[in-house]
């Protein structure tokens, strides 16, 4: 491509493209011409590596022959045919697959296109669950929500979400819910042996008031990822579980951000053994190819769905693509790579790689903690190492140092003042060894 066709390209990419989460009015994003494995070629010909996996959804990197091809045979059959009256084999067949991969118990997929659709789906179903089930409750009509949770962008999503800076504005358009804390936001740390029961006494304490009402608990399960990369103390999960058996109501997990091994298993809930009643997820379903989202629910959820038609307890929601043939074998090609390349035995090796090669930033005076769960590793960037002082808004140090990473072949996108570092997981040795060098001379020409 020539100079002035870039330069028009980027032109147009300002003016007419509206970019999400973007300032469009200081909007200066790179335009990807290619992808191959971990990395990306922009129309200039520059090489970064991908280490965001495109917003936390590639897995087994871009362009894998295997889910090309899927879709390529995929696309000899059908792209597209509508969930509503009929299916398609893909579809089909990935829902089972799904069942059998999930944390037993789960066996009924309802699919959808986004990750925020996965999660307004679990609300909508248990919402409805309630005034169906064996002892209907019409008073269960809110939902009890985790401090700083994110699970979306819509409006119910956005309802139950506590991240004030994608809340706070739209706050007369959303429907009212409980929250409690947000486990282990303070320390932020990567020891997770604290607090856990002062966490679970704090939302005992609203189940014991307020559970009658609260037709179901909506969680990010072990890792708040928009909140800024917050690790829940361990046991955290399985003491909500436990809580939500023991005041009756519902538990969701949304898996969307941390489901498809990014935590080192193949769902967060597998750590700790728990079985939600609805478990979301999206993002790396597909490997990080074509929308889609999925919404797994228990036959204790499924089952007051059933009677007949005049009934009226069928769930009456749907999306036009969900179920879609290509995303179905796009995330078939994605499971059977998960067992033919062992993906989730390297993610410790890998993991640990990674932290060593970080451990020069350890003692830097800007660096307030590292932490790292599975493939999911976060820097909090501080003002002062010693006093966790932190920066002010306008300091911008923390993109100043995904700058610097861009210009040494590394693509990272900040969260605040916390630096994720979630690379596709079929990211190789010398691939991290590269990250990590792009990361340290990132921060020391941020701080320089
Ligand atoms: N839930 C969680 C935990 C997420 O992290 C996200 C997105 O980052 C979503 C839901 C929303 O997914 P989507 O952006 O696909 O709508």
């Amino acid at each position: 491509m020539s100079p002035d066709e870039i330069e028009k390209l980027k032109q147009l990419d300002r003016q007419v493209v509206w970019h999400p989460f973007s300032q469009m009015a200081e909007y200066d994003g790179l335009i990807i011409e290619s992808a191959l494995g971990c990395w990306l070629t922009s129309v200039d010909g520059q090489r970064y590596l991908d280490g965001a996996s495109s917003l936390w959804c590639n897995i087994h990197g871009h362009r894998h022959p295997k889910i090309d091809q899927a879709i390529i045979e995929q696309l000899k059959q059908v792209a597209h045919v509508t969930g509503l009256g009929m299916s398609h084999p893909s579809t089909i067949r990935l829902a089972q697959r799904l069942v059998d991969l999930s944390p037993k118990g789960l066996n009924h997929v309802f699919f959808s296109s986004d990750g925020a659709s996965s999660v307004e789906v679990a609300m909508k179903m248990a919402f409805q669950y309630w005034r169906q089930c064996e002892k209907p409750s019409t008073q269960r009509d809110t939902f009890l929500a985790l401090g700083d949770a994110y699970h979306g962008d819509t409006l119910g999503t956005t309802s139950v979400g506590g991240v004030s800076r994608f809340r706070d504005l739209f706050a007369p358009l959303l429907f009212p819910v409980l929250r409690g804390p947000c486990p282990n936001r303070e320390s932020r740390s990567s020891n997770l042996d604290v607090n856990c029961a002062e966490y679970l006494a704090a939302y005992e304490k609203i189940l014991q008031q307020e559970g009658h009402r609260i037709a179901a608990i909506i969680v990010e399960p072990l890792v708040q990822a928009a909140a800024g990369i917050v690790f829940h103390p361990r046991g955290f999960l399985r003491g909500i579980s436990n809580l939500a058996n023991k005041y009756n109501t519902l538990l969701i997990a949304d898996e969307v951000a941390v489901g498809f091994g990014r935590t080192g298993k193949m769902f967060a809930c597998e750590h700790e053994e728990v079985t939600p009643d609805l478990m979301c997820l999206g993002k790396g379903l597909t490997g990080g190819y074509l929308p889609m989202s999925a919404t797994l629910t228990s036959s204790k959820i499924w089952e007051p769905f059933l009677g007949e038609q005049q009934a009226g307890v069928a769930f009456m929601y749907g999306h036009t693509y969900a179920g879609n043939a290509l995303s179905a074998a796009a995330a078939q090609a994605t499971l059977d790579l998960f067992e033919s390349e062992n993906t989730l035995l390297h993610i410790e090796r890998k993991a640990r790689l990674l932290l060593d090669c970080l451990h020069p930033l350890c003692k830097h005076p800007n660096v307030g903690s590292i932490r790292q769960l599975g493939l999911i590793t976060a820097i909090d960037f501080v003002a002062d190492r010693t006093t966790q002082q932190p920066f002010s808004s306008s300091q911008r140090f923390t993109r100043n140092v995904c700058r610097g990473t861009l210009k040494h072949g590394a693509w990272l996108r900040p969260l605040g003042e916390c630096l994720p570092i979630i690379p596709p997981l079929s990211i190789s040795e010398s691939e991290i060894e590269h990250l990590a060098q792009a990361i340290l001379a990132g921060v020391k020409e941020a701080t320089a």
